[in-house]
């Protein structure tokens, strides 16, 4: 049977991309293809370009509350529809369906908080700033913006942006990942369905040189990216050049520190959630564990005692903690990392190598791993891994721990489990990351506080969601006012 192919949707039309390239999109439960998909062209950026373009004259000038009923009655059919976008979800990407849900969950809220646009798009005034001179500021939309989206998040990332660009007044043109195509392109159906105007939504598939194209594009004129560090440094760097307005969220390297006054009993369901939640395939994933002092041996113990206990299947099975990876391809790059923690000396205490789920032999899994006794030094300390491998690196205190933290590149986020105010306080005073857990493993800003780190793992001074999109979408026209 032939696999179904990703149309784009351009000018409020399913169209199939001229291209003569195309990928394949897998269930990576079981390693088989389900989709195909095109790989778009210049020519296929430029069509999308236009309908926003054209799309934009009458889109500006409609009042900001009626383009937020767009949005009230979008969340409703996303409502309705939520069960079968998690579906969707887990099956091209294979994170556990009730992570799914989660997932389809923060899409939403990013709807419902874009409806604010009333309140969050207004400018302000001054009268008399001299004599019979009155000032004020206010929001313009700016035309065409692009989203370029990672494949760890199907749903979620793509709208930390879309609906802050078009609620403001402009237009937009998605990228999802070519890994994970199919989860927007039923999201795009729901979209059409609610019927805003034509080409004020916008979707083109592909990889590298939709990207390129779009980054070339005169029109286009801001981009949100959200990816590994080395794309995203590329993506800041080439909007630099070409003028756009952007924001490029990249990779991390997240450290979870213990403390000696930790209640473990409490934290332990929350540190195995950082770890191996979305199998370690997430920007907020614990990936470096620090015990701080005496408690470490018993930290040590029992992290790996719970670690045995999380169940790797399908993700379609409720009873799933950890899914597959995303690729063989990718399996076999923290396969690499793996590897290379044992030839750096580390102790391989807890081998997810060749985990075997029943029914699937073909699925890309694996399993929890864990090593000890890592020094800060080691490769598998200091990149990002992806993948449900955990480095546990022991600290005297908490200068050692901000010490490891401010020397990694990476700046996403960090986390801190312990009992006492002083060092929380401490810890979140002095370590550069931009997003603090405190006795939290995932430290996941909801859609009305910004999401986005420091260092290495964000390039642009404006995050994602939060107030600030308003401020990212528009540009503030000051009006300088005297009447004879
Ligand atoms: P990626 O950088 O490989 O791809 C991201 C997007 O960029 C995709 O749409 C892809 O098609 C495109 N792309 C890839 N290489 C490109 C190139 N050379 N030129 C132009 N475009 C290119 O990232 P990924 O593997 O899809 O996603 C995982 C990464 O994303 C991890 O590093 C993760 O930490 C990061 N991430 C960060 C955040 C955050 O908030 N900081 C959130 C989610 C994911």
């Amino acid at each position: 049977m032939a696999l179904p192919l990703m149309r784009n949707y351009i000018d409020g039309q399913w169209v199939e991309s001229d291209s003569t390239t195309f990928g394949d999109v897998y269930n990576p439960a079981k390693g088989e293809k389900i989709a195909r998909v095109a790989y778009g062209t210049a020519a296929d950026v430029d069509r999308a370009v236009r309908a926003g373009r054209e799309a934009f004259a009458a889109w500006r000038e409609t009042p900001p509350l009626t383009r937020a009923r767009y949005l009230f009655r979008l969340k409703e059919a996303f409502e309705e529809n939520f069960d079968e976008i998690a579906e969707v979800l887990t099956t091209e990407h294979g994170k556990a369906i009730d992570e799914a849900r989660g997932e389809v969950r923060r899409m939403i809220e990013n709807v419902e908080h874009a409806t604010g646009v009333t309140t969050l798009m207004c400018g302000y005034t001054m009268e008399d700033i001299a004599k019979n001179i009155d000032c004020y500021g206010h929001r313009q939309p700016m035309g065409v913006f692009g989203g370029i989206a990672p494949y760890n998040f199907p749903a979620m990332v793509p709208w930390w942006f879309l609906p802050y660009a078009v609620v403001t007044g402009n237009t937009f043109i998605l990228k999802p990942s070519e890994q994970v195509p199919m989860t927007q392109t039923r999201i795009m159906e729901i979209v059409d369905e609610v019927g805003f105007p034509e080409g004020v939504i916008n979707m083109v598939h592909g990889s590298r040189d939709v990207v390129d194209a779009m980054l070339d594009h005169p029109d286009i004129k801001g981009i949100s990216f959200v990816g590994s560090t080395p794309t995203a440094r590329y993506i800041y760097k080439r909007c630099g050049e070409t003028g756009k307005r952007v924001q490029s969220l990249g990779g991390a390297k997240n450290v979870v520190a213990v403390m000696p006054d930790a209640d473990l009993p409490q934290g332990m369901p929350s540190l195995l959630t950082s770890f191996f939640g979305c199998t370690g395939q997430r920007c907020l994933s614990g990936s470096v564990l620090v015990p701080v002092g005496d408690i470490a041996d018993r930290l040590v113990e029992a992290f790996a005692r719970a670690a045995q206990t999380v169940t790797v299947g399908d993700g379609l099975d409720e009873q799933t903690f950890m899914g597959p990876l995303i690729s063989a391809a990718h399996r076999e790059r923290v396969l690499g990392y793996i590897e290379k923690g044992i030839h750096e000396g580390a102790d391989l205490i807890l081998d997810g190598r060749g985990i075997q789920v029943e029914d699937y032999p073909d699925g890309f899994y694996m399993g929890p791993t864990i090593f000890d006794n890592v020094t800060p030094d080691m490769t598998i300390a200091r990149e990002e891994i992806f993948g449900p491998v955990v480095s546990i690196v022991r600290a005297a205190d908490m200068d050692a721990v901000v010490e490891l933290i401010n020397t990694r590149g990476y700046a996403n986020a960090a986390c801190i489990y312990t009992g006492s105010g002083a060092a929380a306080r401490e810890f979140k005073y002095r370590v550069k990351p931009a997003m603090i857990g405190v006795n939290i493993g995932i430290a996941a800003p909801m859609s009305f506080f910004p999401f986005g780190g420091s260092g290495h793992s964000m390039f642009g001074d404006i995050k994602g969601h939060g107030q600030e999109s308003f401020l990212f979408y528009t540009d503030m026209k000051v009006v300088i006012e005297r009447w004879y």
